[in-house]
């Protein structure tokens, strides 16, 4: 079943995201479909006619979103109605309902308005709860060379909460009963390992996988700033068989990445080291220079993580590392404000203040300037406390300055999950 999208708003043409293509691409692959064409297309009628002509012959579930509002801009009925030649009623009851509306909120109705009772003739009027323009979804029958082939056209809002509870009630559950099985997707998410190496890695267990199942089962790999995330979905008729091959290709992955594993699906560096220091009931304190705040701040994006994360203080330059923390001037002369001994001496310092179990570091320098013949941009060092031991980690990170920085953060991040392991 060929299922497509079109999205209508002229704003979607000038930079506003389309997180209703991102929410109805999702829902749909978690149910065993997939899109084969999402379209933005501007709120002209010539070009929706134009868009929704193509989607009609060459799908058979076309869902479209936005333009079901009052103003001259809100096309979508009008436009389907001339393209399909079907015409439009004014349905009494939607009108009462959305003068429902009106009264509830105190407000007098607006003739406008009015337009949102405009009904498809034979159309299902899907209720809107949060909204006044129902939804509406169509079966026709498409001529092509004779041959008539069965159709179904949704017709959603554009704001998204009022299309997601039209989309939950009504159109998951008929895509679901076309549905050809089961589809269930994992995300194993790694971290220590370059995405090229992972790919070679898990290249025998992905084949040894897809051997008689090239169908069934799909890869993927994702890197983001050194976080990898394998994708993995298996689909079939037996929910016995995903489940067996979804555990096999799990156990697969984990014997080959081991430790680098980090978590799975929406699990990140920061939510998986927050539950590991919550788990043990330990603390720590930070003391940040090139990345300038970040790590704290993606540790405080974690619900709870006061329990935690009990100071953190950014010491960006040479007299704050030395008057704040207490780096020995000559160390920063000798070895320089990005070096093992500093990163060592801000760790230790950052902890005996904070008496926290444990403390991190960091000083690199994130380009594009400060680089030195003996020290490149890129180069980090993170170093980590406990009241027995520091150490001192040396890294080069690849990129521009923001990708540099955002390593810097997950390579931290990740030291303290090894550590806590
Ligand atoms: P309204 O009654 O609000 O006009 P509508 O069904 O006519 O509803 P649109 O006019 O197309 O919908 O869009 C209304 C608003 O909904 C947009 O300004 C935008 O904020 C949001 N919206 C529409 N489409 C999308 C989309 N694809 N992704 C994200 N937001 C969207
Ligand atoms: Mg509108």
């Amino acid at each position: 079943m060929k299922i497509e999208l079109i999205c209508t708003g002229s704003e979607l043409l000038t930079g506003t995201i389309n997180t209703n293509a991102g929410f109805i691409g999702s829902k749909l692959y978690n149910i065993g479909h997939e899109l084969y064409f999402v379209t933005d297309v501007s709120d002209k009628k010539e070009d929706l006619k134009n868009v929704l002509s193509n989607a009609i012959s060459r799908s058979d579930v076309i869902i479209v979103t936005g333009g079901l509002g009052p103003t001259f801009d809100d096309i979508t009925v009008e436009t389907v109605s001339e393209c399909l030649k079907r015409p439009v009623y004014s349905d009494e009851k939607v009108l009462e309902n959305i003068k429902k509306y009106f009264l509830k909120k105190g407000k007098t109705f607006p003739e406008i308005n009015k337009k949102q009772a405009n009904i498809l003739k034979s159309a299902k009027i899907l209720e809107n709860r949060f909204g006044t323009a129902p939804g509406q979804m169509l079966n026709f029958d498409f001529k092509d060379e004779n041959i008539k082939i069965r159709k179904t056209l949704f017709l959603l809002p554009g704001p998204p909460r009022e299309m997601i509870s039209i989309f939950n009630e009504n159109v998951e559950p008929f895509l679901k009963s076309y549905s050809i099985g089961i589809k269930k997707s994992v995300s194993i998410n790694v971290f220590g390992v370059a995405e090229s190496e992972v790919e070679e890695l898990i290249r025998p267990v992905i084949e040894a996988a897809r051997f008689g199942y090239n169908d069934t089962v799909k890869f993927g790999i994702l890197a983001n700033d050194s976080v990898i995330k394998v994708k993995f979905s298996v689909s079939g008729q037996d929910e016995i068989f995903v489940d067996e091959t979804i555990n096999k290709l799990k156990l697969g992955f984990t014997n080959i990445l081991k430790d680098n594993i980090f978590g799975f699906g929406d699990d990140t560096l920061a939510s998986v080291v927050g539950k590991l220091l919550i788990g043990r009931k330990k603390t720590i304190s930070l003391a940040e220079s090139c990345t300038g705040g970040k790590i704290s701040s993606t540790i405080t994006d974690i619900a709870d993580s006061s329990l935690y994360l009990k100071n953190s203080i950014v010491v960006y330059s040479n007299e704050s590392k030395i008057k704040l923390l207490g780096v020995k001037e000559s160390s920063i002369n000798s070895f320089g404000a990005v070096s093992k001994q500093t990163a060592k001496e801000m760790v230790e310092s950052i902890l005996k203040l904070s008496s926290t179990d444990y403390a991190l570091s960091v000083t690199g320098i994130a380009g594009p300037g400060g680089a030195t013949r003996d020290k490149p941009v890129g180069l980090v060092y993170i170093g980590f406390a406990d009241k027995k031991k520091t150490e001192v980690f040396r890294f080069l990170f690849s990129g521009v300055r923001e990708q540099i920085r955002n390593c810097a953060v997950n390579a931290s991040l990740d030291l303290i999950r090894r550590r806590l392991m």
